[in-house]
């Protein structure tokens, strides 16, 4: 029988929202990490567990038909390989940082001086959008504290909560680009590989759609219905149904979180009342 497979990352910040998300999509993956490859008992998926760096040259070469990996990474490996989906997870910058008492003034700052980065084809990228020339140091780790030793009078990389950059005395003053976990396909899948995949998407769609939405129940009263339901940014028209006191019912929907957060004042100014917010496992459109 055709397997599809995939890369996700061995260790590091990737893995366990990886393995989550298969398993999310019902997914159960038999063997522990410590193996280096190991398959699904309900899905004909092998796992192949590799170093992030790697994977997109495995991919290239079609040793492997998919992989879970940080956008930066494609960016930065120059890869030909397709996203397939965004996975919303590991969301990171990958940005310019200076010691924190220079006044900047903008990207010319940059003209002429070192720059310490892990990310050099991607800061490449970026000096020669921008017309600028600068010293490029690449190093492997701990880029943060070049600027503290010597080595270099910019960093760029790559930042998510900021606290390391303030934590080494530095302040982030570009943007380079803005990555999250993607699952990637490689070139060259077979046909059988292909309607896989399509198989894995529609399931990772219904976790990822459901994940950004809420399940909502509120108490409205009768006239107040069409009020309510104009504020809702809704996925179709909400249900109403009967409360057993008169003039009420319970109003049902679907929405996303981050809007629904923006319109819980009106909803309770209009008269919804026992609002209630419930999480939904899986959502198919
Ligand atoms: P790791 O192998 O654990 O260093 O993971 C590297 C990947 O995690 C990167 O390629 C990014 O896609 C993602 N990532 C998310 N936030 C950060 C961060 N603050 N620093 C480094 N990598 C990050």
């Amino acid at each position: 029988m055709n397997k599809l497979k995939i890369a996700i990352q061995k260790s590091g910040r990737l893995n366990e929202d990886s393995i989550g998300i298969l398993k999310s999509c019902g997914i159960y993956i038999d063997n522990g990490k410590d193996q280096l490859k190991a398959s699904a008992s309900n899905f004909p998926i092998d796992v192949l567990y590799l170093r992030n760096s790697d994977i997109p040259q495995y991919l290239e070469d079609g040793v492997v038909d998919v992989a879970i990996v940080g956008e930066n990474l494609l960016i930065e490996k120059e890869k030909q390989v397709e996203i397939v989906e965004h996975l919303g997870f590991s969301k990171c910058k990958l940005s310019l940082a200076v010691p924190k008492d220079v006044d900047y003034p903008g990207p010319e700052y940059l003209q002429g001086k070192k720059i310490a980065t892990s990310y050099p084809n991607t800061l490449k990228q970026y000096l020669k959008k921008n017309k600028l020339e600068a010293e490029i140091h690449v190093i492997s780790g701990s880029v943060e504290i070049a600027p503290n030793i010597g080595l270099a009078d910019v960093i760029c990389d790559l930042v998510s909560s900021g606290s390391t950059l303030f934590k080494n005395g530095l302040k982030e003053v570009e943007e380079i680009l803005h990555s999250d976990a993607c699952l990637v396909k490689g070139p060259g899948l077979t046909e059988e590989s292909e309607e896989l995949l399509a198989k894995l998407v529609f399931r990772m769609q219904a976790v990822l759609r459901a994940k950004r939405s809420k399940y909502v129940l509120m108490n409205v009263p009768n006239d107040k219905i069409q009020e309510v339901s104009n504020l809702l940014p809704v996925l179709k028209s909400p249900t109403v149904m009967p409360l057993a006191i008169e003039g009420w019912s319970s109003l049902h929907t679907v929405i996303d979180e981050k809007a629904f957060w923006e319109v819980i004042d009106k909803l309770k100014g209009s008269g919804a009342e026992g609002i209630l917010i419930v999480p939904i496992e899986k959502m198919v459109l």
